[in-house]
């Protein structure tokens, strides 16, 4: 495989592929090195009702895939692997992964976000039996079971709608009588009669045997302890920066993302960061589709410079 680009990019979530496209549409040689599987966080959506141009909306695995496909029409190159580091203030840049060395003149870093954990006892245990950060994903494993969603934001509302099409009960824990969701996500649940909701209430342990058995709750108002039974755990807790390859050469803010201008440069030349990993990103799947563009249009004019 050819190890010599123009521009590399990190990471094949919406940012990362909007990049691509329009680099390899302007006939700049760009390799794209994705980890796991195109489409980002978008892929946690099964189903996108806010992206223009789909007025039915779209599955987001399938969003990822035709995003891909478009990308890959113009020439954009793929690779499949996990980069181990990064030598990005010098020129060339030097992206090192586990298939070996590959450089380039500019880097678009958009590496997006991953879910937080929980953090209580028996979370780490049960993952992968019962406990799961991905609705989408693992949602058919229980079919006709109980399940809880922790979290109450947009991505524990549309992830229990998801679920509530498998299980027989789908029970949300929200640990403030608040939501962070959209109001329309939490009407489409609400009108979900296998959907059910516990305010005010923290998880305090996962449980189980051989798999989840239960969750262990307490009412954040009352102080009151209680048992919730389910054989699913769903965390959808929130999400933080893939910045640890980066946090020691570029600026982050105080929460770890990326700062960038609106040119979507980091301070370090030739260097762009896009989508859910750059500081104050609205973090949908739009926003970070226009970061991507942003930043390939200016690695463009950096590249031919
Ligand atoms: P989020 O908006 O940050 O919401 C996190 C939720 O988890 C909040 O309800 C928060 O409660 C709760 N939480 C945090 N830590 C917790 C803990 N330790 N225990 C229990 N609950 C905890 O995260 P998100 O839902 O993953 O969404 C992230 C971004 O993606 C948002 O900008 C969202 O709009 C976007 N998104 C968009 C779509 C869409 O438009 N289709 C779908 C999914 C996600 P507090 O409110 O008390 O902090």
């Amino acid at each position: 495989m050819e190890k010599e680009y123009q521009l590399i990019i990190l990471g094949g979530g919406p940012a990362g592929l909007a990049a691509g496209l329009y680099a390899a549409r302007n006939k700049i040689n760009t390799l794209l090195i994705e980890k796991g599987m195109m489409g980002g966080l978008a892929v946690y959506s099964e189903w996108i009702e806010n992206y223009p141009g789909f007025p039915d909306g779209i599955d987001g695995m399938e969003l990822g895939q035709l995003m891909l496909k478009q990308a890959e029409k113009f020439g954009l190159k793929t690779l499949y692997t996990e980069v181990t580091g990064l030598e990005i203030k010098g020129s060339p840049k030097i992206v090192k992964t586990v298939e070996g060395d590959f450089t380039a003149k500019g880097v678009i870093i958009a590496l997006g976000s991953e879910r937080i954990k929980l953090d209580v006892p028996g979370e780490k245990e049960y993952v992968g039996r019962g406990v799961s950060y991905c609705a989408t994903c693992d949602a058919a494993f229980f079919r006709g079971k109980e399940v809880a969603i922790v979290g109450g934001g947009n991505s524990a509302i549309s992830e229990a709608v998801h679920l509530a099409k498998f299980a027989s009960k789908v029970t949300v824990i929200v640990r403030r009588d608040k939501w962070r969701a959209t109001p329309v996500f939490v009407d489409k649940a609400k009108a979900e009669p296998k959907i059910n909701f516990i305010m005010n209430t923290i998880v305090d342990a996962v449980e189980g045997e051989e798999n989840v058995k239960q969750v262990k709750l307490t009412n954040a108002v009352s102080g009151e302890k209680s048992v919730l039974p389910v054989s699913g755990v769903f965390v959808a807790v929130g999400q933080k920066p893939n910045t640890e390859l980066v946090k020691d050469v570029l600026k982050l803010d105080q929460v770890g993302y990326i700062i960038t201008n609106e040119k979507m440069e980091t301070g370090l030349p030739g260097v762009f960061a896009a989508g859910d990993i750059r500081s104050n990103s609205i973090r949908q799947t739009i926003t970070a589709a226009g970061d991507g563009a942003t930043a390939a249009i200016y690695a463009d004019r950096f590249i031919g410079e």
